[in-house]
Parts: C-alpha cells; structure tokens; sequence
C-alpha cells in the first residue's frame, strides 16, 4: 500500500494549510467543555462553519451539484487531519457527516434544495434523534409514534442522549408509523424543525460535567409530511445509511488528536518524577506508552485501508464498525495510561487546564455513542464474517 500523496493532493493540503494559517480564529475556548455555555459553543460552531463554507472548505467531498467540494475523500481525510493539526475549533458534524450525506442519498429535489446549503453554511444546526429510554442497541423497538393528520404528522413521545439537541435548530428524526407492522418495517424518518411547538429539552448533565447531550419530549408535534425523508414506513433503511455515514465519519481525523495526547504524556513522563527518579524510567508505564503508540499506529494504517476502499466504493459500509470499535477502545485504555502516568496530577484541572481528566472521562462515552463495542462486533460478525446472527 503506497501511503504517499499525490501531487494534487499535496497540492490540495498546502493550500489548506496556507488557509488555515490566515483564517484560524485565536486561541480560545473552543471545547465544548471550555465553552462558557451551549449558547456559546452553539455561536463558535456556527462562526466557524461560515468561515470554512465562505473559504471553499466545506462538504469537502460532498458532490459539487450540492455546493460541496467534490475531492476525494482521501482529501476529506486530509481535511481533517490538516484541521486536527491547526487544532481549529470545532465544526458542525452531524450536519456534515451524518444528514448532509443521507439526504443526498434519499431526499427529494425540494429537501436537498432547502437543508443542504444551511448544513454546508452552517446556518443550521443538526441533532440526531433516534435512541429512546428503551431503545438503544434495539433501535427498531422505539416507541415514538407519528399518526397522520391531513398534511401532518402528529409525534408524540421521548427521544434520549440527543448530542446538541439544546442548541440545534434540526433534527433528523425516526418514529413509529405502523406499530401492527413488523418491528424494522413500521418506521418513519422526519426533518424536524426542533424550534416548533410540541418540543421540550432538557440537558443531561455528563461525568465529565458537560451537558452535551440531551432528553427530548414530543407533544403533539405536527410535522408537514413534505418533512419525510424517504417514504412512509421505510425510514429503516434511511436510519443505517446515516448510521453508516457516522460511523465511517467519526474515526478519520482523530488519529492527529490521539497522538498529540499521547506525545504530551510522553512529555510529562520525562519530566514528572515519582519515587525519586522520572516516570519515564518506570519499566511498567515504559511498556504501556511503547503498546499505545503501537496500537495507534495500527489505527492509522487502518484508517488509510478503510479510506481507500471508501475511495472505491463511495458508500461506507459495514468495515466503518471496525474503525469505531478500534479507536473507542484504544481512546479509553490510553486515556486511562495518561491518568496512571500523571498520578494525582491528572485530577488537577489547573494542571493541564484539565485536558488529562477531561479526556478520560469523555472517553468512557465513546463505546455507547453511535453503537456500543459490543453492537459493532456483532455487525463485524454478521456482515463483514458472514457468521449467524446471535439474536
Ligand atoms: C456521548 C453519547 C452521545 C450520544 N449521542 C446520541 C445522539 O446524538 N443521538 C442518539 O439518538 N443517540 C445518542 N447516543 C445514544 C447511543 O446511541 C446509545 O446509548 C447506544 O446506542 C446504546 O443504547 P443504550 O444506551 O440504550 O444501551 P442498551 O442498548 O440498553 O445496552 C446496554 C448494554 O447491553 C449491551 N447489548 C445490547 N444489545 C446487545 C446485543 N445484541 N449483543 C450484545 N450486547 C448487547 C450493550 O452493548 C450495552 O453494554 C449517545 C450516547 C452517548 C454515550
């Protein structure tokens, strides 16, 4: 596997980073766990999302047809990594990665016509509203219903863990249309205007001590039916194609993220000393920086394989699920290394402005959020071994 770029590519990246070098807004709060509040890192968000729209930088391999970019997405990869490097502030996600590409995929003229240039823009926020109190793993289970009224659907019920549903102005939405339908088959998918009436949210605090994510309540919400992605009662299939789309999105980038973590404990090893001499001379925590840079040099060269087939094929497929398996769990036991190499440092928040523990608590989300380890290894089993279903 030739790993290097291409002359276009390096073409490509150059120019990025010339941009970045004369658009990077200054240092600031940009975490969402250093944000003020949601309303800020809503605004910081949005302002850098404009920014990367008016430079040409946005859907970067989104079709041109729909005010992308139209590169490859071994240059969306480069992208990311380019923005992972400049640590630039955070973007629009689930806009981008996760209904941007659905709705290109499955929505009508009129949809694409009126959500894609808000997503691209950043004028318009997304949230996913899909798992419930008791549907996660199960998703088909959920419970929200939609009824048809005239020219609306009428949507009642709960949605949970709805990441930015407090400050997002969309949400794609799935709902019981048919509960006499068998489970997978009586489901609809929704483009929902998350500022009408009918819509309470309420943050969830996190152990990390953001509230990221969210419940939301549905009463009597009416939702023009010109608002259903794909047909009525197909919305099963609309909900895996974006699935699928956050799945193979999530991972690319991170591996810059990683490996700064890592490079900064490293760092402190050398210099934090226990027991009278450096951490770093410590033979156990030796062996465990040394397996972290292995095992995050194996995500890197996955990454590039899961890359090049997506360059094939164009659509991401069942392999996205080893990719989130692998840096969700690699995240967490890396996370918890830099917590045994700082010692009681790493509980300070005024120590590294609280980037060790934060990181460590965030990271124990990372196996639930878009699928838990053990729903990736079953769809590695089933669709990419072939092996029998377990349930
Ligand atoms: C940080 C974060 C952000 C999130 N953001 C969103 C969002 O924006 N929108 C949204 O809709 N949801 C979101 N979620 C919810 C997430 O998708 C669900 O939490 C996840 O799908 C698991 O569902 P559950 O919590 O109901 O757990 P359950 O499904 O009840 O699972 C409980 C345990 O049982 C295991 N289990 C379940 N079924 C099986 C099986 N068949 N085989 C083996 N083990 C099994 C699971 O792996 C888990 O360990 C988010 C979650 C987190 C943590």
């Amino acid at each position: 596997m030739d790993l290097s770029l291409t002359a276009s590519e390096l073409k490509f990246r150059d120019e990025l980073r010339a941009w970045l070098k004369n658009n990077l807004p200054p240092k600031g709060a940009h975490a969402l766990n250093a944000a003020h509040s949601a309303a800020d890192f809503h605004g910081q968000i949005k302002d850098w999302q404009r920014k990367l729209f008016e430079g040409g930088y946005a859907g970067i391999a989104w079709p041109k047809e729909f005010g992308g970019r139209g590169a490859t997405f071994i240059e969306q990869a480069i992208f990311q990594e380019e923005m992972a490097l400049a640590d630039t502030p955070e973007t629009a996600t689930i806009g981008q990665s996760l209904v941007g590409p659905t709705i290109i995929a499955v929505g009508s003229e009129a949809q694409k016509k009126r959500f894609l240039p808000g997503i691209l823009s950043g004028q318009e926020v997304w949230c996913q509203g899909f798992s419930e109190p008791n549907a996660g793993s199960d998703l088909a289970s959920l419970q929200t219903k939609a009824t048809l009224d005239g020219d609306h659907f009428v949507i009642n019920g709960q949605k949970i863990w709805t990441s930015f549903a407090h400050f997002a102005d969309l949400c794609l939405l799935i709902v019981r249309t048919d509960s006499a339908a068998a489970k997978h088959k009586g489901i609809t998918c929704l483009l929902v205007d998350m500022k009408s009436p009918g819509i309470t949210v309420r943050p969830l605090k996190m152990m990390s001590g953001d509230s990221e994510f969210n419940e939301v309540f549905f009463s009597n919400l009416r939702v023009p039916v010109d608002r259903m992605l794909g047909k009525v009662n197909e919305g099963w299939n609309v909900a895996i194609t974006a699935l699928s789309n956050e799945r193979a999105n999530l991972g690319i980038g991170l591996y810059v993220a990683f490996k700064r973590n890592l490079d900064a404990v490293v760092e402190q090893a050398r210099t934090l000393r226990r027991h009278g001499r450096p951490i770093i001379e410590d033979p156990v925590l030796r062996q465990k920086l040394a397996q972290a840079y292995v095992d995050l040099e194996v995500f890197r060269l996955n990454t590039a394989r899961g890359l090049s087939t997506l360059n094939k094929t164009g659509v991401p497929g069942p392999e996205g699920s080893i990719q989130k398996l692998y840096w969700s769990e690699l995240n967490q036991r890396n996370a918890q290394i830099a917590m045994e190499v700082l010692g009681p440092y790493g509980q300070l928040t005024d120590f590294d402005g609280g980037r060790c523990v934060y990181n460590y608590l965030r990271s124990r989300g990372n196996t639930i959020e878009a699928g838990t380890s053990e729903v990736q290894r079953n769809i590695i089993a089933q669709r990419v071994l072939g092996l029998p279903r377990s349930y």
